[in-house]
């Protein structure tokens, strides 16, 4: 079953969308958890990190090469960010299209919660 995510991509649903290519899209968190804070998500539906094939290459370091574009035009790159994958239960992943976080705009203190 699509997600939300796939709703965006499609324009089903309005975002807020800061980038584009054909194999990635990257727009604002509707809840963000710091000044900055993009999801970049590969066009391909891959519900979680666990259903990544070899195929997926592509796109998955199209992920990355972007988050470091939209961190340095967000102003951002110099201070540093931090960039996260969830992954099912433990992971606290809550929409399932794999997706990166792109956080940042202020000091985001240690990695884990206690
Ligand atoms: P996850 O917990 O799955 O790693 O992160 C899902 C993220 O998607 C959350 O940070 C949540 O705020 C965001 N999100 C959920 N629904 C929407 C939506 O409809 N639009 C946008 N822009 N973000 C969403």
């Amino acid at each position: 079953m699509s997600s939300i995510f796939a709703k965006i991509i499609a324009r089903e649903i309005p975002a807020d969308i800061v980038y584009e290519d054909e194999l990635v899209l990257a727009f604002r968190d509707i809840a963000p958890q710091a000044p900055v804070h993009i999801l970049i998500i590969p066009k391909r539906e891959i519900p979680t990190a666990n259903e990544v094939r070899p195929a997926d290459e592509t796109a998955l370091g199209r992920l990355v090469l972007v988050a470091a574009k939209i961190a340095a035009s967000e102003g951002i790159a110099e201070d540093g960010y931090r960039l996260i994958i969830n992954c099912n239960e433990h992971g606290g992943q809550e929409v399932f299209h794999l997706h990166m976080h792109l956080l940042g705009g202020r000091s985001l203190g240690p990695m884990l919660a206690k």
